[in-house]
């Protein structure tokens, strides 16, 4: 049964891909140029294999903190919206120049959640997506923090670019939603706080047994912990998507997944 979920993960087409801030940035905040460098790589060659690829990806307020060498976020709303449309500009340039070097186009999404609520939003988005795919070209989004805060806010509470991400996989209906996080995959506890703890390989369906493992992020970093990214998967499995977590310490993991590996944690999609 296991097995046969993990070798249908090799005809997903269209995919998802979501990095978090813990895995484009080192410790102290600095940009990982090498991590975006592989994925760049990585995400190029799916496309020449003929998939689909959207990128949801964070990171902006850290590199815009590191255009002006803050240490420290700074307190007030608007400053950390002023860096975050500073280090949007920054790091959709790395982006552009590491993909270019592989001779892929990619084009950025800034979106708020009530563009994807509104039906008439909802349709231009959709069109802009499709368009896009269509080009061949690979779409990067990330929350627009210049109009919504919800992002910027989850630095300090939860909630994240896990949720947008299963929402832009619905709405693309897409087959996969790759979650690339500092952690191996979904474990039945905490792992930084109970060294017991065991991976899970497949989870058939989130109920309160599941809910219950979940904690919240270890790392400053980090955003959502595991809780937003069990609302991500019940969103992207109901919607017909599988969704893997796995560690995007090497994004080559995507290759591994796609090839049926059993590696990171699946959620399996729901039959729609
Ligand atoms: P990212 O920025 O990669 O999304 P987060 O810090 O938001 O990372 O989430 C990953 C963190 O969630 C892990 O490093 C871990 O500390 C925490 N966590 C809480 N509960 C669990 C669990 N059951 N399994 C795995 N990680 C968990």
């Amino acid at each position: 049964m296991e097995i046969n979920h993990r070798l249908s993960l090799k005809d997903a087409k269209r995919i998802v891909v979501k990095v978090g801030s813990s895995t484009l940035t080192h410790e102290n905040g600095r940009m990982n140029f090498t991590r975006m460098d592989r994925l760049a790589m990585v995400l190029s060659e799916l496309m020449n294999e003929e998939k689909e690829v959207i990128l949801v990806s964070s990171g902006c307020i850290a590199v815009g903190m590191g255009k002006f060498s803050l240490k420290k976020r700074p307190a007030a709303m608007g400053m950390k919206q002023a860096l975050a449309a500073v280090g949007q500009c920054e790091l959709m340039n790395i982006y552009s120049r590491l993909f270019a070097t592989y001779n892929q186009t990619v084009a950025q999404m800034l979106l708020t959640k009530p563009d994807i609520n509104d039906e008439i939003r909802k349709k231009n988005v959709l069109n802009t997506f499709r368009s896009l795919i269509d080009l061949g070209v690979i779409p990067i989004v990330n929350e627009n923090d210049t109009v919504s805060v919800d992002e910027i806010k989850s630095l300090m509470m939860y909630g994240d670019n896990d949720t947008l991400s299963a929402v832009v996989t619905r709405l693309v209906e897409a087959d996969l939603l790759i979650i690339l996080s500092d952690i191996d995959g979904f474990y039945d506890s905490n792992p930084k706080e109970n060294k017991e703890s065991k991976l899970i390989s497949v989870v058939d369906t989130i109920n309160d047994e599941i809910r219950n493992c979940a904690g919240a992020a270890g790392t400053m970093r980090g955003t959502g912990g595991m809780v937003t990214k069990l609302d991500a998967a019940q969103i992207a499995t109901q919607a017909g998507a599988n969704m893997v977590i796995a560690n995007g310490s090497d994004p080559i993991i995507i290759q591994k997944i796609l090839n049926g590996d059993d590696v990171g944690t699946l959620f399996v999609k729901k039959q729609v």
